[in-house]
């Protein structure tokens, strides 16, 4: 099958990634992505909001960064607070161009030593008067009682000073956003932030009455929304966040600043609520396709009429010029990391080869690039820990092992443990059971067998479809298919029976679809008691017309059904150009392309009623029979 091709690495003639040149900017590192590269460029020119959405690794955040790259620098601002002296709660707010807020605090510190140390010399003056007061008495009269309120009133004049000259420092304000020697826009990103961290707050203080404690204008903090100021505030998943978090987000997003306040009710903290600070921040937030769900509507049409939503690409089109852009992938991620060696031509080639794979479709190369610089990253790793200063092929093709995401690995688990139970069965013959795939955790397969009962139906009306889990709507459409083509087979109404249908052990995780052609096999070798091949599993989806129609992840089935120790696999024939089967399962498993339901029937079907059936099936001329070939 189109497999290995010439030409894998698009027309590049490199020894290993070391050559690759990879550009500064972020924004001309980001491939696949065209669309919502030119969008961010223009929505940075014009200062407006974006909403991204698409799976997740796609590069929303890398965009968001690399918008902050590009908005000016030249605007940047320091925001200081200072004490309010009419309302020591309501602290007020200064801002200035960035670097001179520093400068400003420094000077107020520096203005407050210098009256400090003038203060001290007086103060030494006067304590030494004072002492020396009480001396010349004690000299006098002999007595030390001069002496002794001497003492006293130095000391009281000492603490009165002290006194002063704290509340003098209090009286310097605090930066509290510093952008000095910046050079680019901030990037703040606010994802799963807590109102405190995200809106800003005012810390407790225990000893805030009595002039002990630290002021009010000290415990103020920023939020994200202030530090984004000029620049971006990026929030993925911006449906978790908490409603009123959203609807705050918005005011701030409207008025351009936020006034502080402390967020902890029982805290002193809460009574402090500082004068607007400035929030002017491009908000560029994130999401799932679902994320327009847990949105805010007032949040979601202030960016949609103030700015630009974008939908990611989740995979991209298998040119030489996508594949020149992996492969600069690589080296970026190498680059990136650090630690890891480069990328040998080879070690490259297999990553390309794992591009499309993931893709699970034709001609594809998967744009969810953040696994696959996981997968680089475990590569490189291997290649360092073995002592070596390029990764090659056999490494790559280690990592593929270990690196798998969560849930492929919970659903890893899970495969693991139908094993250990031997859920399915994988030889011998068996009347209304099949070997069905589907696909779990992503891209994990598994093999998902079904079990069918036939009985009279229950209710004197019609016949019902009965199925166990979630997979009812499923079997029934794939019933209904059946019965039609039931019925042209061997003149059967299937209207007065009930059809049971058992998903052995199935679980949560299994996205059901494509499941139509096992459970026809299934319910029509209950219905005419004809055992089915167990050594066989099967997927692909089945029209009314008999005929087989393609699925998704048949690649990853494939590998399910040669794990579990399957021997033959159907799969749609139209399917037959996605599938990327790793080398280790090839020699495992034969793949069997089918057209129409009586090419499954003819493999999968055994015993001695077997050939009658077929051979009636062949006079049935409404079955798509567009090809035959590679059936025996
Ligand atoms: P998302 O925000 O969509 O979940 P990220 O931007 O965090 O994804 O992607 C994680 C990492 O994967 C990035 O830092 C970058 O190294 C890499 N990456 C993701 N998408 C792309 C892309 N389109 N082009 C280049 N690198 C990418």
């Amino acid at each position: 099958m189109s497999e290995v091709e010439d030409d894998p690495l698009g027309g590049l003639d490199i020894e290993t990634t070391e050559e690759i040149e990879v550009p500064d900017n972020l924004i001309d590192q980001v491939i696949g992505q065209d669309h919502a590269v030119e969008v961010i460029k223009k929505a940075a020119r014009q200062k407006r909001h974006v909403m991204m959405l698409g799976p997740p690794g796609t590069g929303k955040s890398m965009l968001a960064k690399a918008m902050a790259e590009i908005l000016p620098s030249e605007e940047l601002q320091d925001i200081l607070i200072y004490p309010n002296p009419e309302d020591e709660n309501n602290p007020d707010v200064r801002v200035v161009p960035a670097g001179k807020g520093k400068q400003i605090v420094d000077s107020h510190k520096e203005e407050a030593e210098k009256r400090n140390r003038a203060r001290n010399a007086i103060l030494m003056l006067i304590i030494l008067a004072i002492m020396a007061f009480g001396i010349a008495s004690y000299i006098q009269t002999g007595e030390f009682s001069g002496m002794f309120l001497a003492v006293i009133a130095a000391a009281v004049v000492f603490v009165a000073a002290r006194y002063i000259s704290g509340s003098d420092e209090k009286a310097v304000p605090k930066l509290l956003v510093n952008n000095e020697g910046e050079d680019k826009a901030p990037f703040v990103d606010a994802t799963g932030s807590h109102s405190g961290a995200l809106l800003g707050d005012v810390r407790h203080d225990p000893f805030q009455s009595g002039g002990l404690g630290t002021p009010a204008h000290e415990r103020v903090e920023p939020g994200a929304i202030h530090k984004a100021n000029k620049g971006v505030l990026f929030v993925d998943e911006i449906n978790t966040l908490r409603i009123e978090s959203q609807q705050q987000l918005l005011s701030s997003m409207q008025d351009r600043e936020f006034s502080i306040k402390g967020q902890s009710e029982r805290s002193s903290g809460a009574m402090v609520n500082t004068r607007p600070v400035p929030t002017d921040f491009i908000m560029v937030a994130a999401g799932n396709l679902d994320a327009l769900k847990g949105m805010h509507p007032a949040l979601r049409s202030r960016i949609r009429g103030y700015g630009y939503e974008i939908y990611m690409n989740d995979h991209m089109e298998d040119t030489p010029e996508n594949r020149r852009n992996l492969v600069r992938v690589v080296a970026q991620e190498v680059l990136k990391d650090e630690k890891i060696p480069h990328f040998k031509n080879q070690a490259v080639t297999e990553i390309i080869r794992e591009a499309r794979r993931r893709a699970g479709r034709k001609g594809r190369l998967t744009l969810k690039i953040r696994e696959l610089g996981g997968l680089i990253r475990v590569a490189g790793d291997i290649a360092r820990a073995q002592g070596n200063d390029l990764v090659d092929r056999e490494n790559v093709i280690e990592a593929k092992k270990i690196a798998r995401t969560l849930e492929q690995q919970v659903a890893d688990d899970y495969i693991e443990k139908r094993k250990e139970y031997r859920m399915f069965e994988v030889e011998g013959q068996k009347v209304g059971r099949v070997n069905g795939l589907a696909v779990m955790g992503g891209d994990s397969g598994i093999v998902l067998p079904i079990v069918t009962e036939i009985t009279p139906a229950q209710s004197k009306e019609e016949g019902q479809v009965i199925a166990t889990g979630r997979l009812q709507e499923i079997a029934q459409e794939a019933v209904q298919n059946v019965s039609a083509l039931v019925k042209k087979f061997s003149g059967r109404d299937m209207s007065n029976l009930d059809v049971h249908i058992q998903f052995v052990g199935t679980y949560e995780g299994v996205e059901g679809d494509s499941a139509s052609i096992s459970v026809a096999t299934a319910v029509i070798s209950a219905l005419e008691d004809i055992p089915v091949k167990q050594n066989i599993a099967m997927t692909g989806s089945l029209s009314v017309r008999g005929e087989v129609l393609p699925v998704g992840g048949v690649t990853a089935k494939i590998e399910a059904a040669a794990e579990a120790g399957v021997e033959k696999v159907l799969i749609p024939k139209a399917n037959e150009d996605d599938v990327l089967v790793e080398d280790r399962y090839r020699e495992k498993i034969e793949i069997i392309p089918v057209s129409s339901i009586d090419q499954v029937l003819k493999e999968a079907l055994a015993g001695k009623k077997k050939k009658d059936f077929v051979d009636k099936l062949k006079n049935i001329a409404t079955i798509a029979k567009d090809s035959v070939e590679g059936v025996s």
